[in-house]
This record gives structure tokens, C-alpha cells and sequence, in this order.
């Protein structure tokens, strides 16, 4: 069910439920009034309970927007407060924005140029690129804002992310981030400094920023501190450990690639040197663990497998890049007495290679 927060009456005014000259009147709305979608000019019907913040509900969405989020009161209070967050900063904000010829409606359209979506749901990553290429197709950015009903803790530590999520990410130098935002808290969290770990687990940072700190455009997270880095690559320390663990009970070790790959590096399946399994940004593009592509990358350099074809796409070319940075890191550390620390700021320098 498709459910706005703005209707036009049938004398042709336009009611704003989360107006405060609205919301003391509502009842006699409800009586005096028809109301009708501004996108599609369908019927709407007003609905008030205790329990959730009056909306207007389609009665048949056959002419309107029927990829869009369903009203949740999280949603409606989310892209509510965003909206005065946006006008209060004297920008041009509009709440609930219908455009026809691509039948979609932007929670809010700000200046004119960005279609925020304030994504509360899980949907499938293909309609959040959909959408994304309908507001292109129309000259407007879109802008995805997670809605989150509880304020995660702040700090790096390992985190989750589901398909969605990950396909609502921006970036900023090459680095992708996601902004949440708490209206509990009227706070925006920044997920940044994206570190992939396997299948859903990250690690990153989480910042919060309070709406009266932010600003428009958008605050861009700030690159990792060596300290913060050296929590990531802790937290990488202890995944690495945990993996190895995990090894050492592998069923069917003939075809087990962390088995096959220390065979054929004649490493020790329980202790494997430090400078494998490290943290590097832009994993993803490997989809396994850092031991694993890590492991790969020194059993092809072993067998001479030095040059890889041209890039025949975006994530090839990112594996390209990884596994240079890899062996250029494994090369330093073991031309030195390799101290810890001495490690730690090579793979800090190829993190901030790219920020
Ligand atoms: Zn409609």
C-alpha cells in the first residue's frame, strides 16, 4: 500500500497532513473533505488512528508510484523531519514530489536537482537502481538515505550489511559510505571506511551527526586516523585468527583452497605470517576472505602468473589494483624487520592511497 502525507481536496487545496495547521484539524478534514493523489489524481482515503501518523492511502494505485516505500510511521517521520531539516536551512525543499512521465515519487525534492529517498524498507538492490536511473533519466541525482529506527554505537567495529543497503552507498573519493538517518535522535549516522570481511560483515566507522550540524550538500566522512586504523586492522587481526581457526576443521581438505594454498606455499596451515589476511580497502571486488585472495595472489606471483590480461571490467581492474598493492606491502615488509607497527603504517599508506 502506497500511503502520502499530501492530498488535494476536491476544491483543489493542497493538505499537508504533517503541517501543524493540519494536524489540529483532522478530524474535520476527514468529514468535509475528498481527497485525491497530486501524482495520479486517484482517490485517497485519510487515515488517523493512535497508533500511526495520519496519511492518506490509494485506493487503487493503477496510475501511480508503485515501487515506493510502504508508509511506516518510521518513513513518514523520517522524510517529515527531513524536509523541515531542508527548509529550516533555507533550502528548497518539497515534501512528496510525484513525477509522472517516470511514475515516481521522491520523498523529497530538494533544490530542484536531488530526489532524496529516505529508504526505510528492504527492497531489491535492482529497484534501488532503477529508481536511481528514473530520477537520472529526468536531470535529478538521486539521493538514497537509510531510515533506521535505533541509533547504532559509534566507533569501528564490524557491521552488517544487507544488499539493499550496499547498493544505497555514495562515494567520495572512491570510498563508499552510507548515511542513515535516526529521526528518534534527528542525528545522521555515517557508515564509512568500508573495510568487506565475507558474505554480510564489514567492518567501518560509525559517526554520528546531529541535523543542526549538517549541512547541504551532504558532510563527507573524513578519512581513518592512523589510530582509528590501527582498530580496523585489530578488529582484521581477530576475523584472520577466528578464519584460520575455522581451517583447521575443514571437511574434504583436497579441494579446501586455504588447505591447497598453503601446500603450495609450504606455510603452516595453524601460523600463517602476519602480513597475510591483512586489511585492504576494496576487497568486495574479491568477494572471499583477505587470507584467501591474499593466499592466491602469492601462490600466482610463485608460479610467475605476474601478468593478468587487460581489465576487461570496473572489478577486474579493482582486483588488478588490490593484489599490486598486496605484493608491493608483502614485498616491504619482508625487506625489513618487519615490526609490527612498521606493517601497520604500510597498509595505513595504502589505505590513504585512495582517500
Ligand atoms: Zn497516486
Amino acid at each position: 500500500m502506497v500511503n502520502i502525507l499530501i492530498a488535494r481536496t476536491h476544491t483543489g487545496e493542497l493538505i499537508n497532513l504533517a503541517s501543524a495547521s493540519a494536524q489540529g484539524r483532522i478530524a474535520i478534514l476527514k468529514e468535509q473533505h475528498r481527497f485525491y493523489c497530486p501524482g495520479c489524481g486517484s482517490a485517497l482515503i485519510l487515515k488517523a488512528g493512535d497508533v500511526k501518523i495520519p496519511h492518506f492511502a490509494h485506493l487503487s494505485l493503477a496510475g501511480c508510484d508503485k515501487s515506493s516505500e510502504p508508509e511506516t510511521p518510521l518513513h513518514l517521520s523520517g522524510k517529515t523531519l527531513l524536509h523541515q531539516f531542508f527548509s529550516a536551512k533555507n533550502h528548497q525543499a518539497e515534501l512528496e514530489i510525484f513525477f509522472p512521465s517516470i511514475k515516481q515519487r521522491a520523498d523529497v525534492l530538494v533544490e530542484e536537482k536531488f530526489a532524496l529517498e529516505y529508504q526505510c524498507s528492504a527492497i531489491s538492490p535492482a529497484l534501488i537502481r532503477t529508481r536511481s536511473a528514473g530520477y537520472s533519466s529526468i536531470g535529478l541525482s538521486a539521493l538514497w538515505i537509510r531510515g533506521i529506527s535505533e541509533a547504532p554505537k559509534e566507533g569501528i567495529a564490524p557491521m552488517r550489511f544487507r544488499a539493499f543497503e550496499l547498493a544505497m552507498l555514495q562515494e567520495s573519493a572512491g570510498h563508499p559510505y552510507l548515511i542513515e538517518y535516526h529521526p528518534g535522535s534527528d542525528r545522521f549516522f555515517y557508515r564509512s571506511a568500508l573495510f568487506f570481511v565475507r558474505g554480510a560483515i564489514w567492518m567501518g566507522k560509525t559517526k554520528a551527526l546531529p541535523a543542526d550540524r549538517q549541512a547541504f550538500p551532504f558532510g563527507v566522512p573524513k578519512k581513518l586516523s592512523p589510530t582509528e586504523f590501527a582498530e580496523v586492522a585489530s578488529i582484521a587481526r581477530n576475523e584472520r585468527e577466528r578464519f584460520i581457526r575455522r581451517q583447521q576443521f575443514a571437511k574434504n581438505r583436497y579441494r579446501n583452497p586455504y588447505w591447497l594454498l598453503c601446500y603450495e606455499l609450504g606455510l603452516d596451515r595453524s601460523r600463517l605470517p602476519t602480513y597475510i589476511g591483512v586489511p585492504i580497502r576494496g576487497a568486495e571486488a574479491f568477494g572471499m576472505e583477505a587470507v584467501i585472495w591474499q593466499l592466491q595472489s602469492l601462490a600466482d606471483q610463485a608460479k610467475g602468473k605476474m601478468t593478468l590480461p587487460a581489465p576487461a571490467s570496473p572489478e577486474e581492474s579493482a582486483r588488478k589494483r588490490l593484489v599490486s598493492d598486496y605484493l608491493e606491502f608483502v614485498a616491504k615488509v619482508k625487506s625489513r624487520y618487519h615490526a609490527e607497527d612498521e606493517a601497520l603504517e604500510l597498509l595505513y599508506a595504502i589505505y590513504c592511497k585512495t582517500v
